[in-house]
């Protein structure tokens, strides 16, 4: 029979007093300050650009555009993440999505291994295309300063912001003219508006 050594001795007594060495995980959490963990979004810093979307090398972020309601939607599956974090990356605010040391992402149930976040559209007023949504303009808008009055639409935004313009949006019944230039048209229609005589 091999007998213990003193040393083995010495932390086996060590230890009935002390607890085991190992952590009472997933019992007890056990925070991991340093780990590429799982992906948050945060509301007031996205502004739902998709950007992230673009360049997810594993699709585990979607996005959706509801144009009856007039909402876009992002969803992040986190079973399909694989903690690149190139969304926080390439995020455009830099602050958007950021990968936290949270680990125990382990669950019975795969449909609730996501996360979202919604965000108003802003549609042409004339044909109801998707110009990008409110958040993101507003996001333009800030970061062009003083620039941004060259540009009749984002002047539009941040007057609306201001409450100096009209909060709802309404649909164009006819083929815009020169006088709807001061409207949330898309690219095409503002075109047209611009060519109209
Ligand atoms: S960490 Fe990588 S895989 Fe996960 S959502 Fe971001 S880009 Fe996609
Ligand atoms: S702001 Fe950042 S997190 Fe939000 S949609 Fe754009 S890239 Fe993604």
């Amino acid at each position: 029979m091999r007998y213990p050594k003193l040393r083995e001795l010495r932390e086996a007594i060590k230890a009935i007093f002390k607890g085991p060495y190992t952590t009472k995980f997933p019992k007890v959490p056990s925070p991991a300050p340093k780990y590429r963990g799982k992906a948050e979004f945060d509301e007031a810093e996205c502004v739902g650009c998709g950007a992230c979307v673009e360049v997810c090398p594993s699709d585990a972020l979607e996005l959706f555009d509801d144009l009856k309601k007039r909402k876009r939607n992002i969803i992040l599956y986190y079973d399909k993440c694989i903690f690149c974090g190139e969304c926080q990356t390439n995020c455009i605010t830099e602050k958007g999505i950021r990968l936290t040391p949270e680990y125990d992402l382990a669950t019975f149930d795969r449909a609730k291994a996501k996360t979202s976040i919604e965000k108003d559209l802003l549609l042409c007023e004339y044909c109801g295309a998707i110009i990008g949504t409110t958040d993101h303009v507003k996001w333009v808008v800030r970061r062009l300063g003083l620039l941004a009055y060259a540009n009749l639409g984002l002047l539009l935004v941040s007057h609306k912001e201001l409450g100096l313009a009209e909060k709802e949006v309404r649909r164009l019944k006819k083929l815009p003219k020169r006088s709807d230039r001061i409207k949330f048209l898309c690219p095409k229609c503002r075109r047209e508006v611009t060519l109209a005589d």
